[in-house]
Order: structure tokens, then sequence, then C-alpha cells
């Protein structure tokens, strides 16, 4: 693994591009990439790219039919926020307490590994950053799920 600059915006889209390729899914979000374009972070690129297309997978997995997946970006001090929210499922108090452990799935035999978020929370702990989880997202109806990850800027 090498570790660079990249543009944050420019991984985004690319998980973006990989995530649309995938045809085993027959519904589909729109995921809206709203990253500031002058948002840099230091790490592998394919490694991080790997972090949303695991967050987008799951978010897709847990959302109806055309809604809309927002990754947003904003500088904190040295760090840059970066959060993926869902208009999804949401999960209970007690699945957030689980959900970065390995092999925690609550989908069907076949269609979850559990290995998704157990493999960004190593990645993000490799890149001297940290994530948590926020559900619901909408006290209205109890629904969405917001991950909030934050990683050193570059
Ligand atoms: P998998 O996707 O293989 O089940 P993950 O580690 O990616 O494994 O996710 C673990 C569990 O966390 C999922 O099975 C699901 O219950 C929950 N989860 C993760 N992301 C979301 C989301 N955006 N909305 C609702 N539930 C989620
Ligand atoms: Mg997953």
């Amino acid at each position: 693994n090498k570790f660079e600059r990249h543009n944050l915006s420019s991984i985004v889209d690319e998980a973006c591009k990989l995530i649309s390729l995938d045809t085993t899914h027959e519904y589909n979000v729109n995921v809206v990439n709203l990253c500031e374009e002058d948002h840099y972070v230091f790490g592998d690129e394919q490694t991080l790219v790997q972090v949303f297309i695991n967050l987008l997978s799951n978010a897709r997995d847990a959302s109806p039919e055309d809604s809309d997946v927002l990754i947003e970006s904003l500088q904190k001090g040295n760090n840059h926020l970066i959060t993926v929210t869902d208009q999804g499922s949401g999960i209970s108090a007690d699945k957030q307490e689980k959900i970065f452990e390995p092999f925690f799935t609550t989908k069907e035999p076949g269609k979850g590994t559990g290995l998704g978020l157990a493999l960004v929370y190593s990645i993000i702990e490799e890149h001297q950053g940290s994530i948590s989880v926020k559900s619901p997202v909408d006290l209205s109806n109890n629904s969405g799920t917001q991950f909030l990850i934050s990683l050193p800027q570059a």
C-alpha cells in the first residue's frame, strides 16, 4: 500500500462509479457527491475507495428504491469530517454497538458476510482517523443512517 495525497471528491467519485457497475442489484439509489473540491486526505487510493464502496453498498441494501445517499465533507480543525447519509431503514441502538464487529450481519445467509464495516473500521484506523454512526437521522419517522468519518487533512 502506497500512502499518497488524494482528492477526497475523486475517491468518492471512483467508489460511485464502481458501485454503479454492480448489476447484481436491480434497484438503485441516487448517490450525491457533495464533497468539497479542495479537500485532500493522505492514504492508499484503492483502500480509501473500498471504504466508500462498503458504506454505499450497505446504504443501498437498506434504502428504498430511488432514495438519496448524500456524501458530504467539511473541515474541522486539522481533520476532514465526511458524512455518508441515507434515507434507509436505520439501525437500532443495540445493533449500533455491534455493526463494526467482524461477522455481525442482519442479512440473509449468502447476502452479507458481516465484514464490510469491520474492514472500514480498520482502514480508517490505519489512516489515523475515526468512524461513528448516528441513527435515526430523521427523528420524525425513525429512519435513516449517517456514518461520520474523520480523517486528517493532507
Ligand atoms: P454486511 O453488509 O455483510 O451485513 P457490514 O459489516 O457491511 O456487513 O454491516 C453490518 C450490518 O450493519 C448490516 O448487516 C446491517 O444490519 C447494518 N448496517 C450497516 N450499514 C447500514 C445502513 N446504512 N443502514 C442500515 N443498516 C446498516
Ligand atoms: Mg456490507
